[in-house]
């Protein structure tokens, strides 16, 4: 591209292969963007709430994901258009510092774009609209922090977090199961939150999933689960209190490194090669009991005659542990994962309360817990269910939990869920709109009525008549003047989303009204695409 200048020294562009180019500017521009963001969100729409729908999305290796969760869907859906390809980044953006409102955040943004195109078609430019917006998700930021309130809780009262978490489950697959996910996932976030500094590392949640069972047969372990088991059928199932040595060197006499041939000529020199041969094997497990190991966990494989040894010698041990497992054990027990036998001291050894060994179903499905450890703060939610779709889409909706209970740790603060905070927010935008008497006013009243589009894609979802349900909420939200009015997605015969005890953090809410409006303006601000066309 270059910039070149006309007879009468006005400036204009260059387009390199100009006739493979296509290019669209000012109005033309801002429409086709806006539409391609509006498509995206119009996907999203039906998948938001408790009675939002799944989607099923193919890769193309043919494996198939069902879920309800927005970022994934728009991760999975291959979008080629460059806005599209934004509002697939806000869903993500959403997911990375909150985890949850991947979809409602979406949903936002493509009302908000939907308004704007009608504001630019009245001639309102587009700057304006882009401050009006700006202006506006300022109240709304201001009146989510004024509605909020405060959510008690305490390692003896978890009864609250659990709850909120009930809400992000309540619209997902697994919604089935909610209770005793969300109790799970509260649980799994205290054993390893840092309380006093508000802080939680969710890398020490470690979640696995095994297709098999029921979802209820869900659990969370606090410890370490690896899907190994011990490396002879009679080695014992359940040792307690175990010393557990963690070791990256195999089982099996060392092999030189140069090349090297042994002459075996006669029979002794035979036997003497294979007593020294059965030496090396016995002085590896000698080393072990030494120093006071009652189990070994080795990265490698040993051979059967190991194996029989270590049975012999009554020494349990698992074999062929991956790299990271290994190091999560060692984290967990407070053990050293050592690399050769003569580095072995009691130090060294990793401890547990139990290690158990557990079968599964009439296969030979056995998994290893090691519990209790003696760094007890990792801990591992282990998923049950019918199939591997249902376990990946568990994993999605645990994620969802836990990070709703890692931002409560957080900031305790809440805001009330089904549509009321938006309607709330909305109310609050549309009375400020009078006091500003440029043509931003158009903007902030556009922006009220996009916040309403949250309510209405809910009420829509749920089989309602989305503008009489929503003015009916909205009216009774200004005559009792309580904020906590929402959308009674499940019918249970009351909108008080109080009473419902439908949640959500309003550090979470916040987050989606800034994504939005910060990707709706970038959005309106382009007024020239040039792309290269598709022949
Ligand atoms: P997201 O990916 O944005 O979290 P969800 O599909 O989980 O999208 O839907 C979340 C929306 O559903 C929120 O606005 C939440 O307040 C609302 N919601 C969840 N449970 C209920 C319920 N029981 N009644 C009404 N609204 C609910």
């Amino acid at each position: 591209m270059a910039l070149a200048f006309d007879e009468y020294g006005r400036p204009f562009i260059i387009l390199r292969e100009q006739e493979q180019k296509t290019r669209l500017r000012g109005l033309d521009a801002q429409k086709a963007n806006i539409s391609a963001g509006k498509a995206v969100a119009r996907i999203l729409r039906t998948s938001l709430g408790p009675k939002g729908m799944d989607k099923m999305l193919q890769s193309p290796d043919g494996e198939v994901t069902v879920t309800n969760d927005g970022a994934t869907i728009l991760e999975q859906m291959d979008v080629d258009n460059q806005i599209a390809k934004l509002m697939v980044e806000l869903s993500q953006s959403q997911d990375y510092e909150i985890g949850d409102g991947t979809t409602g955040v979406v949903v936002l943004a493509g009302s908000l774009l939907e308004h704007a195109e009608r504001l630019l078609e009245r001639g309102i430019h587009p700057i304006r609209v882009a401050e009006g917006y700006e202006m506006a998700s300022r109240i709304a930021f201001d009146h989510l922090q004024h509605i909020s309130q405060k959510f008690e809780f305490g390692l003896d009262n978890i009864e609250p977090l659990v709850r909120t978490c009930m809400t992000t489950l309540s619209s997902k697959i697994v919604n089935r199961c909610k209770r005793d996910l969300a109790e799970i996932a509260v649980k799994a976030v205290l054993a390893v939150a840092d309380l006093e500094r508000k802080d939680v590392n969710l890398d020490l949640i470690k979640v696995e999933g095994k297709v098999g069972g029921k979802l209820e047969d869900t659990e969370l372990v606090y410890g370490i689960l690896i899907d190994k088991d011990m490396s002879h059928p009679q080695m014992p199932k359940r040792i307690e209190d175990a010393k557990i040595a963690i070791l990256t060197c195999p089982f099996e006499p060392p092999k030189p490194k140069t090349k090297h041939k042994v002459d075996i000529d006669t029979v002794e020199k035979f036997q003497t090669l294979r007593l020294q041969e059965q030496k090396y094997f016995d002085d590896m497990v000698q080393q072990c009991k030494d120093v006071g190991a009652t189990l070994v966990i080795c990265q490698w494989g040993f051979d059967d005659e190991a194996n029989h040894l270590l049975m012999h010698r009554n020494l349990p041990a698992v074999r062929w542990v991956g790299g990271v497992e290994l190091e999560l054990i060692a984290i967990a027990t407070g053990g050293r994962i050592v690399p050769r036998f003569q580095e072995l001291t009691p130090d060294k050894l990793g401890k547990a309360g139990i290690v158990r060994e557990k079968s599964f179903g009439t296969t030979k499905d056995r998994m290893l817990y090691i519990e209790h450890c003696a760094n007890s703060r990792a801990v591992t939610i282990f998923i049950r269910g019918g199939n591997k779709m249902m376990i990946e889409e568990t994993k999605r909706s645990i994620h969802d939990a836990l990070c709703v209970a890692r931002n409560l740790i957080r900031n305790n603060s809440i805001v009330y869920g089904g549509g009321s905070a938006e309607i709330s927010c909305s109310v609050a935008v549309e009375a400020a709109a009078d006091k500003y008497p440029g043509v931003e006013q158009y903007a902030i009243r556009a922006f009220a009525d996009a916040l309403d589009s949250v309510p209405m894609a809910l009420a829509e979802n749920s089989g309602l008549q989305p503008i009489e349900t929503l003015s009916a909420v909205k009216s009774q939200q200004i005559k009792e003047n309580n904020p906590h009015c929402g959308i009674d997605c499940n019918d249970v015969g009351t909108n008080d989303m109080r009473e419902q005890n439908v949640f959500e953090t309003l550090i979470g809410k916040q987050q989606q009204l800034l994504l939005a409006t910060q990707v709706v303006k970038m959005i309106l601000k382009i007024d020239d695409v040039i792309s290269p066309s598709d022949f």
